[in-house]
Order: C-alpha cells, then sequence, then structure tokens
C-alpha cells in the first residue's frame, strides 16, 4: 500500500486499505508527509481531489500517537467547514479512519439542535468538525472551549470567506492552543486567504495539485 511510503502506519494504513484506497493520491502524497511530520501546511486542491484523507489521516496519527489520554474539554482537533453537507461528510470520513479505534468525533453544524450538541460536547472528543457560524455561538455561550485544540484544519477556506464566515473563523482560530498545528485547503488563494494564512500559520510547506 503506498500510503505505508507516505509514513503511514498501523490500523490507520488498515483503514485506507478498507477503503479501497489503493494508492494515494497527488493531495495526499504531497500533503501527508509534511502534516505527520509536524508541519503547517497550505493546500491548494479542489473538491474530489481527495484532500479529506489528506489531513484526515495525519491528524488521526497525531491523536493516535497520544495514547490513552484522557480527551480535553473541548477537542484535540477541529476542522472547519463552510457548509453542512461537507462537515457531514468530514465527520463520515474521520469516524470511517478510525472505525474500532476509541476515536471520538463531534459535530457542531446550525440549523440542528444546540442542546445535543452541547451535551455530546460536554465529556470532550478527539475531534469535532463544525460550521464557523453555529461554533462561534458555543464558544461565546461558554458551551465549548478550544484552548487545548492542538490541530486545527480550514477546509475550503475560500468558500468559508464568501459566506462571511471569515472572522468567525478567524477568532475561532485564535481561540485554539498557541501552539497548534494548522492546515488551509483552498481552491484559490484570494488576498483575504493569503492575509489569514500569515497570520495563523507558522512556516507552511505549500502544496498545490
Ligand atoms: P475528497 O476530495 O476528500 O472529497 O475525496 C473525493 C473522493 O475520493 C472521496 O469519495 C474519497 O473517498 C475518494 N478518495 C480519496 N482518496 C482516495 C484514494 N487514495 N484512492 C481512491 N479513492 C480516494
Amino acid at each position: 500500500n503506498g500510503f505505508a511510503r507516505l509514513g503511514l502506519s498501523g490500523a490507520l494504513l488498515k483503514a485506507a486499505d478498507k477503503a479501497g484506497f489503493a494508492s494515494p493520491k497527488p493531495i495526499q502524497e504531497q500533503a501527508i508527509p509534511p502534516l505527520l511530520a509536524g508541519s503547517d501546511l497550505i493546500g491548494i486542491a479542489q473538491t474530489g481531489s481527495g484532500k479529506t484523507a489528506a489531513f484526515a489521516l495525519p491528524v488521526l496519527a497525531h491523536i493516535a500517537a497520544l495514547g490513552a489520554r484522557r480527551v480535553p474539554k473541548g477537542a484535540h482537533a477541529l476542522v472547519l467547514a463552510p457548509t453542512r453537507e461537507l462537515a457531514v461528510q468530514i465527520e463520515e470520513a474521520f469516524r470511517l479512519f478510525s472505525r474500532g479505534a476509541h476515536i471520538s468525533t463531534a459535530l457542531v453544524l446550525g440549523g440542528v439542535s444546540r442542546n445535543s450538541q452541547v451535551r455530546r460536547l460536554r465529556d470532550g472528543v478527539d475531534v469535532l468538525v463544525a460550521t464557523p457560524g453555529r461554533l462561534t455561538d458555543l464558544v461565546r455561550a461558554g458551551d465549548v472551549r478550544l484552548s487545548e485544540t492542538r490541530w486545527l484544519v480550514l477546509d475550503e477556506a475560500d468558500r468559508m470567506l464568501d459566506m462571511g464566515f471569515i472572522n468567525d473563523v478567524r477568532r475561532l482560530a485564535r481561540a485554539t492552543h498557541p501552539k497548534r498545528q494548522v492546515a488551509l485547503f483552498s481552491a484559490t488563494m484570494p488576498s483575504e486567504i493569503e492575509k489569514l494564512s500569515l497570520e495563523l500559520l507558522n512556516e507552511p510547506v505549500r502544496v498545490s495539485v
């Protein structure tokens, strides 16, 4: 399996196999090694390129490396996505790749019951996938804390900008742990997204497919 060459091992290699991923896609080839090494990353990639696995597999590898430590109040990893549909797909991918591995995931989306989301987050989760608007509400209300979140993914950053979420994204990102690792994926790099990445990312590796 070509994913071994990228530095993935054990349960995650099996998960890629089980998902039917025989060989890595270009965005995975380029993004997985630096993300496993702990670098910040800017990935220029379109929907359908395989970018979800490109960030989900390294995030899960980092969480697995924490061992049996308790999940924090809040989440180890946060993925922000522009739409509910995309957030749902991302969470499904995390669940698929972590099946049987005692990884907890949660979704925070607008338009569905707030209370059940808050309850799910009360004890903390490994991976939280959220749309920026609703997560901002929960953080403001003190229902979620991001201060222990050390892995942050901004997916389809240009669409989050188009949808008016840029300042929510900025505030949420700043609320995460100061030593976070950040991956930003975007199909295009408008100047507002360049500016955001300059603010939030530390010497990012740039990859493009
Ligand atoms: P994404 O761009 O992450 O939404 O992925 C697009 C589609 O490609 C999804 O249906 C994935 O399951 C599939 N996919 C991702 N990586 C691979 C791979 N290495 N081999 C085969 N299919 C893949």
